[in-house]
């Protein structure tokens, strides 16, 4: 017999990995906070002698969720700002409540309420970009979530720096303070086209190349921020990027609703990942990424929450949920983006989108043991012909039972046991309270 620290044993194994793959009775093997296994049930009986074993009875087992775009520190400013359009809720709401309430203090603490959020909502890994990217890593560190830390460049002054020569001396002073942690990597994290400009961009590129590190962007969110670009220079965002030799199998681009063909296809040419946050577009009315036309070319497509000021909470269930809806009407197609292509771009695409493919995003053999299992078993979520729809097309998001980083237990039993609720109560409800008399002063 084998030896293994932990053996799953799962009503229903969703790898991901061939894609539309669904398996009945199988089990996952663990050792040293990997996958060893996977394999039907009875094989792994006679193969397995486990120190630990989990029957997850009535449950599907897959990998942990993949938020592709998050703030996570914006949990404290949830509700703080609603029913607004992009522009409006921005420039007269959240930079202004950001010049007064970002510091460490406040990534601190929002970004551990942000990945206790996520904890529970079967997310393990998250794809973030805020100020105080370095604080952002220590909370998440502590929590035990795995990260990719964007690093903030933009022209105008914050507390974090003062101007966008600044921001880059941050950037690379963060990537290298925490360049030892193995659940902990970065990008650079330009905000959005219309915040930074060509030199900075280009020094993005440099860096990007030199550290080969991802870059996360917003990009044609609203038509207005395409309309107003080519009105003032005579050249869509896009094509700027393009110009300055940013589109690559590197960019991670967000939102993208606003899209030629021609831009579609060269989302797909040149590998550029399209993170897709359907709820943050339909709350601030931005517009409607082409979600069906951009897999029909062949492009990575993914899924984020965008922060919890513009949606207002952290749930990629919920996500893709409303991405599969949403889809199918943009599409004017009911076979549109379906439940399983929906969770590929929860797990297996994210995780190519982010360039770390060989640890996450599928159940195979060598990679992390991030895992969620979901309780199919009440009668909300039964019967159960295809998992699938019911972990997209149900609210299975409310279900999730366990979560394992590593193998280590973040979520047992649908208890939170990475955090400790009460600490994290106290924590919203101080925020509120500072941010509620800050702002009637
Ligand atoms: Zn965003």
């Amino acid at each position: 017999m084998e030896g293994c620290d932990l053996l799953l044993v799962a009503s229903w194994v969703l790898p991901m990995v061939p894609s539309g793959t669904v398996l009945k009775d199988h089990a996952v093997a663990i050792r040293n906070g990997r996958i060893v296994a996977l394999l039907p049930e009875a094989e792994a009986n006679a193969r397995f002698a486990p120190r630990s074993r989990e029957l997850l009875h009535e449950q599907v087992l897959l990998p942990g969720l993949i938020n592709a775009h998050c703030h996570a520190a914006m949990t404290v400013m949830r509700g703080l700002a609603d029913d607004l359009p992009l522009m409006t809720w921005l420039q007269e709401h959240i930079w202004p409540a950001e010049a007064k309430w970002v510091g460490a203090g406040m990534v601190r603490d929002g970004a551990r309420l942000a990945a206790a959020e996520m904890f529970l909502r079967g997310v393990t890994c998250v794809n973030d970009m805020y100020f105080f990217p370095d604080v952002s890593a220590q909370s998440l560190q502590k929590i035990g979530m795995r990260a990719v830390v964007g690093l903030p460049v933009l022209e105008f002054p914050t507390a974090w720096a003062g101007n966008a020569a600044h921001y880059l001396d941050r950037a690379e002073q963060v990537f290298n303070e925490f360049s030892a942690e193995s659940r902990l990597r970065f990008a650079l994290a330009p905000h959005a086209p219309y915040t930074v400009s060509d030199e900075s961009f280009l020094r993005v590129r440099t860096l990007s190349d030199q550290l080969q590190l991802p870059v996360h962007v917003h990009v044609h969110e609203t038509a207005f921020e395409v309309d107003d670009a080519f009105a003032k220079n005579g050249e869509r965002p896009f094509s700027r990027l393009q110009r300055l030799g940013l589109v690559n199998e590197k960019l991670i681009a967000v939102h993208m609703t606003q899209l030629t063909q021609r831009e579609i296809d060269a989302c797909a040419q040149f590998g550029v990942s399209v993170v897709h946050c359907p709820e943050s577009n339909l709350k601030l009315a931005s517009g409607f990424c082409p979600v069906d036309a951009l897999m029909k070319a062949g492009a990575r497509v993914v899924l984020g929450t965008d922060g919890c000021a513009s949606n207002n909470d952290l749930d990629v269930f919920g996500e893709m949920r409303t991405a599969a809806m949403l889809a199918k009407a943009v599409a004017k197609n009911a076979a549109a983006f379906p439940a399983h292509a929906a969770l590929e771009a929860a797990t297996i695409r994210a995780a190519e989108a982010l360039g770390w493919a060989e640890d996450i995003g599928s159940i195979e053999p060598g990679k992390a043991a991030d895992l969620i299992s979901v309780d199919l078993s009440r009668f909300t979520q039964q019967p159960v012909f295809q998992p699938a729809s019911q972990l997209v097309y149900t609210d299975a998001g409310s279900r999730v039972k366990n979560v394992w980083v590593e193998g280590e237990y973040r979520v047992r039993d649908g208890e939170l046991i990475a955090d400790d609720l009460a600490v994290l109560n106290g924590l919203a409800q101080h925020w509120g309270e500072r941010i509620r008399v800050g702002q009637a002063a």
